[in-house]
C-alpha cells in the first residue's frame, strides 16, 4: 500500500499517480530499506576496528610465555567448542610448544582427538 504524500490517501502498490488526487506517488521503500543496510555496515566495522585494537592491546601487554600460553590455551578450547578441530589442534599445538611440561594442554589435545574420532 502507498500512502499518497500530498493527500494522504491510500492508492495500490504498482500506482505511479495517487488515484484521488492525480499527484505522483513517491516510491518511499527504496529509502527505508537502505538505512538498516548501512548501519549493520557501520555496525560491522565498529566491531571489526574493536577486536583490532583489542588484538594490538593483547599482545602489548601480554607477551610472556606464559600469557602466550593461556591465550593459545583459550583459543583451543574456544574453536574445540565450536567443533573447529583443525584449528583448536593447532592452537594447542603452539601452547604445548610453548610449555611441553603442562599436561593441560594435552588433556585438551586429547579432546581434539577423541572429538574427532
Ligand atoms: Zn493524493
Amino acid at each position: 500500500m502507498k500512502k499518497c504524500s500530498s493527500c494522504k490517501a491510500d492508492n495500490p502498490d504498482g500506482a505511479k499517480f495517487c488515484r484521488k488526487c492525480g499527484k505522483p506517488l513517491k516510491t518511499v521503500s527504496y529509502s527505508s530499506t537502505k538505512k538498516p543496510k548501512n548501519k549493520k555496515a557501520i555496525y560491522k566495522g565498529t566491531a571489526l576496528a574493536i577486536a583490532l585494537a583489542g588484538g594490538i592491546g593483547f599482545s602489548l601487554y601480554d607477551n610472556t610465555p606464559e600469557r602466550q600460553y593461556q591465550k593459545n590455551i583459550a583459543m583451543g578450547e574456544k574453536y574445540l567448542e565450536k567443533y573447529n578441530f583443525e584449528k583448536a589442534e593447532e592452537y594447542l599445538m603452539m601452547a604445548k610448544s610453548i610449555d611441553p611440561k603442562n599436561e593441560e594442554v594435552y588433556e585438551d589435545l586429547v579432546k581434539v582427538y577423541e572429538a574427532q574420532g
